[in-house]
């Protein structure tokens, strides 16, 4: 059974004050973590607030990157090491703006999952795909070159992330069909290279315009394991919505 994931990727928005005024006003509602798992990635300086903030919740605070090293001369980088060391347990890694503006590559994004496995600290492994040609060469490219050197074991460890990149911050692009596919391509591509028993065990999100309204359609979707929530995770009401969408989705049906 893969449990549900919903997190929200504050990108640089939020500074601390508003980043723990937002905890005030969510901690009291999250769901029960046995039927969904919840997280936020904010800026890398709110995050030990947050962590102490969080501390006594399941709410998982999450690095939006990380450096290929853990230490040493590299002026501006975040290591994992520490990133574990303040109690963080997932990273983000190879967001499509990470491609984009900072030109991270395959290999590059490859070494710092090897690193982030080493130091313990779970991967959340984003791969972009088109909305007309949601399994083009791209994502299955993207995850056969970041994944190189990654044992089958390992993949208990990784979250696996699409996006089709045109969704990406546009409001209103989900679509409900490129999400499963492009989590069902994942998927299969996951059972080709590691088996099946490992593909039927790794959690698989959607990223790309999810808000309240969308969210109980994805999460209905048989490969939709979670959802990575930009824009519609900055108001602390709608986030407490859709990390409840269970309740909500249920209600509606009673
Ligand atoms: C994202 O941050 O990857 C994202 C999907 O943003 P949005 O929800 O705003 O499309």
């Amino acid at each position: 059974m893969r449990k549900p994931f919903v997190i929200a990727n504050w990108k640089i928005n939020k500074n601390v004050d508003e980043a723990l005024n937002f905890l005030d006003a969510i901690l009291s509602q999250l769901p029960d973590s046995d039927r969904t798992e919840v997280g936020i990635a904010p800026q890398a300086f709110a995050i030990y607030p947050m962590v102490r903030s969080a501390r006594k919740t399941d709410l998982q605070i999450i690095g939006q990157n990380a450096a290929e090293k853990c230490n040493g001369a590299y002026t501006g980088e975040i290591s994992v090491r520490d990133l574990a060391s303040m109690g963080v347990n997932y990273v983000m890694l190879g967001h499509a703006e990470r491609r984009h503006y900072f030109k991270e590559s395959n290999q590059s994004i490859n070494r710092k999952i090897l690193t982030a496995l080493r130091e313990g600290v779970k991967p959340i492994v984003c791969t972009n795909g088109e909305r007309k040609n949601v399994g083009g060469d791209n994502v299955f490219s993207q995850l056969e070159n970041v994944l190189a050197g990654v044992p089958a074991y390992q993949l208990a460890n990784i979250t696996l992330l699409f996006e089709p990149t045109a969704a990406i911050g546009a409001g209103n692009r989900a679509n409900i069909e490129t999400a499963e596919r492009g989590c069902w391509l994942l998927r299969q591509e996951v059972r080709r290279k590691f088996g099946g028993e490992v593909a039927e065990h790794v959690r698989i999100l959607y990223g790309g315009s999810v808000n309240p309204n969308n969210i109980g359609l994805i999460m209905a979707a048989p490969n939709v394991d979670g959802v990575l929530i930009g824009r519609a995770s900055l108001d602390a009401g709608s986030f407490a919505q859709m990390m409840n969408y269970q309740q909500t989705t249920l209600s509606s049906v009673i």
